[in-house]
């Protein structure tokens, strides 16, 4: 095996779905001691009339085939995940435990108001404590993830200016942008304007000021900005649009890099969405579940989604559906719940202490690994950076080893890749996001697997282009995967399986 990594991924054998034998089972069940019912005549034509074609297995086989399908992905919860703008932090296991609760994961989505009082006071003191990180007046919980809390406050700025007799069509978005910020102006029938920022990566209130005209509905900000940097001119940002009677929404997928720190409110923006499933841990990406609110001020609040979570003076807690000028309901039920679970057992347990320091640690964190790497790899803003921090690929230009193929390359090491060639503005992009969780030596093991990347590059260049060589399976057709996905097993030999 070429270049011998240090923390492959291992697999035992093969993962096969096809195991077991006829007659294997996992459990023992007592003999019958009433007579056997009939049960075409209990479940009629829904009974049906032959077994389906699954495989009998014995429970040790069950469990190893779970155990070995989970350790073919990558994960958090083995190795280190620098994956840039996605925050993939550890996720304390006590927010998993507290969203476990009975009365929590048991609750009827359908069940009455007063038999929902402890799950309407966690959203109450959720959207209290998400508030004050934020610095603005209040909170809708709904949206199901950050690109739905974008869509949610777009729809807030447009009430807002219809409100006032106003249609302006454009919001300004500056190109390094992530993708769901053009896509949420395009679902709200307006038009991102994209604009470019200064050559330091920050945007300059003064180039800016020209494109800010009549028919500017809305500034959409990231900050930090998704190259790593503060954006320190957004109080003066703010202050052109608002003479304008524009608005600014701040992309807040980066607050793990304020909070506790600065409050976007303080700063000048008016409505921004949080992206829970990052700054305040839970389980994400694989597409699972996401939760976005949506911080707005005052102003903005006769427009939230219908309905919002209130408590009366009796102490009694109750949703308000009674919201003439609201943009409407953005998902069903409560938003997903457990997340919010976890987000408050996660401020509970953080504190303003805690969140403070959380994101002290993940920018000296980002900083330690951009002045480590900075001797080998080409820093692309070379300056103190936030939370994350972008390398590319352009020492390598000579070799022919691209940032794909390092991406690659490092999962033989036993690291996810950073987010590759994102944000555009810069060429082979690798967007590397550390957090807070990751301890100095797994960010030196990585500092030292991307040098010694950089050196193979340069003496066997064929084997960092052919990487990986230690995971189960080698370079996948990833469009294909995407488009043409097969999520459902279906036995060998004819017959039918569950789907
Ligand atoms: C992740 C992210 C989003 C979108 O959030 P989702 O929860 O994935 O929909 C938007 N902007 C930035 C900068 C992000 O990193």
């Amino acid at each position: 095996m070429p270049g011998q990594a240090r923390r492959g991924i291992h697999f035992v054998e093969p993962l096969i779905f096809e195991r077991g034998a006829a007659g294997r089972h996992g459990s023992s069940v007592p003999a019958l001691d009433v007579p056997a019912a009939d049960p075409a005549a209990l479940f009629g034509a829904q009974f049906r009339a032959d077994a389906p074609n699954l495989p009998e297995v014995s429970e040790p086989e069950a469990f190893r085939h779970y155990v070995r399908l989970s350790q073919a992905n990558f994960s958090i919860d083995s190795n280190m995940y620098p994956l840039g703008s996605c925050t993939m932090k550890y996720n304390p296991k006590v927010d998993e435990h507290v969203a476990r609760f009975g009365g929590f994961a048991n609750l009827h989505p359908y069940a009455p108001e007063r038999m929902l009082q402890g799950a309407l006071e966690l959203m109450y003191r959720l959207e209290r404590g998400l508030a004050e990180v934020c610095g603005l007046d209040r909170v809708t919980l709904q949206p199901a993830a950050g690109a739905q809390g974008e869509l949610t406050g777009l729809m807030m700025i447009r009430a807002w200016h219809a409100a006032q007799g106003r249609n302006p069509r454009k919001v300004l978005v500056p190109e390094t942008a992530h993708g769901t910020n053009p896509a949420s102006c395009a679902l709200n029938g307006l038009k991102a304007v994209p604009f470019p920022a200064g050559a330091d990566g920050v945007v300059s209130a003064e180039k800016l000021a020209p494109h800010v005209d009549d028919d500017v509905a809305a500034i959409m900000l990231t900050n930090p900005n998704t190259v790593g940097l503060f954006e320190r001119e957004l109080p003066r940002i703010a202050q052109l649009l608002h003479d304008k009677g524009a608005l600014v929404y701040g992309d807040g997928a980066n607050l793990n890099a304020l909070m506790g720190r600065t409050r976007p409110g303080d700063l000048g923006i008016d409505v921004m969405q949080f992206n829970l499933h990052k700054t305040f841990t839970t389980p994400h990406g694989g597409g699972g579940p996401g939760c976005g609110p949506v911080g707005y001020k005052k102003t903005l609040a006769p427009f939230a989604p219908t309905p919002t979570v209130e408590k009366r003076e009796d102490g009694v807690y109750y949703l308000d559906h009674d919201r003439p000028q609201s943009v409407g309901r953005l998902r069903s039920f409560y938003g997903n719940f457990g997340m919010m679970v976890r987000a408050y057992t996660y401020l509970r347990e953080m504190g303003a202490e805690g969140l403070r320091g959380a994101t002290e640690l993940a920018v000296l964190n980002a900083n330690y690994l951009r002045a480590c790497l900075g001797d080998t790899w080409h820093v692309a803003f070379d300056q103190v950076c936030m939370h994350e921090v972008i390398i590319s690929d352009r020492h390598l230009k000579d070799t022919g080893v691209t940032t794909m193929d390092v991406a690659k390359r490092l999962l033989d090491y036993g690291f996810h890749a950073p987010t590759v060639y994102f944000p555009l503005v810069v060429r082979g992009a690798m967007l590397i996001e550390p957090t807070e969780t990751e301890t100095k030596e797994s960010l030196d093991e990585f500092v030292g697997a991307l040098e010694a990347i950089s050196r193979e590059a340069h003496e066997d260049a064929d084997m960092v282009k052919h990487a990986p060589h230690l995971t189960r399976l080698r370079r996948l057709d990833e469009t294909r995967a995407a488009r043409n996905p097969v999520l459902r097993w279906r036995p060998p030999t004819g017959g039918e399986a569950i789907g």
